[in-house]
């Protein structure tokens, strides 16, 4: 099989609102534009299309996936500190009714403990609603095709290729048919 003529691999652009055209699948305006990365192959295409992961997938860049990192490890650092929050929290709570269990040391030493551990999930929770917000509203440039929809600009282009082929061999021979030049019996 020779080499495709573009690979799977399409930036986002965006053109005027006043150049918005229907999207290529469900014919609703939009200004959103896919465009190969060679540059041969490019396609209209409507926000939930975008969406669509049977229709492409976002190529994540490594910005993306460092948020998504940095998520995962919050997420888990928050669920140790809430757990040792919790283990801490019975010594806190007895000092209220009484500190007749506790050592003075301990007592003191168990809620400074149990503060620095409700500031520090405090903090960090912001941290996670600010990376949540960052995740949800990143706008990805490149994408990639799902492979049946990849095959069908594939083809798509090679037909519109034989079609200016042919268009051009019209043009340049003769377009009317003429009139044989032998004898007509
Ligand atoms: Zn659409």
């Amino acid at each position: 099989m020779s080499a495709p003529p573009f690979a799977n691999e399409y930036a986002l652009r965006m053109v005027a609102e006043n150049d918005s055209k229907a999207c290529n699948t469900c014919y609703k305006p939009t200004n959103t534009v896919l465009l190969s990365s060679n540059q041969k192959d490019f396609f209209y295409v409507c926000e939930q299309h975008l969406k669509d992961e049977t229709f492409a997938t976002a190529i994540q860049p490594e910005e993306y996936k460092e948020l998504i990192k940095e998520k995962a490890k919050l997420t888990g650092d928050l669920a140790q500190w809430k757990y040792d929050m919790d283990k801490i929290k019975p010594y806190a709570w007895t000092k209220l009714v009484s500190n007749l269990s506790l050592s003075k040391e301990k007592d003191g030493k168990e809620n400074e403990e149990y503060k620095e551990l409700s500031i520090k999930i405090m903090a960090n929770n912001e941290r996670l609603n600010q990376l949540n917000e960052q995740i949800k509203n990143y706008k990805f440039k490149q994408y990639k095709l799902d492979k049946d929809i990849y095959k069908i600009r594939i083809n798509n282009f090679i037909q519109m290729q034989v079609n200016k082929k042919r268009q051009q061999k019209i043009h340049s021979t003769n377009y009317f048919p003429s009139v044989p030049q032998n004898k007509i019996v």
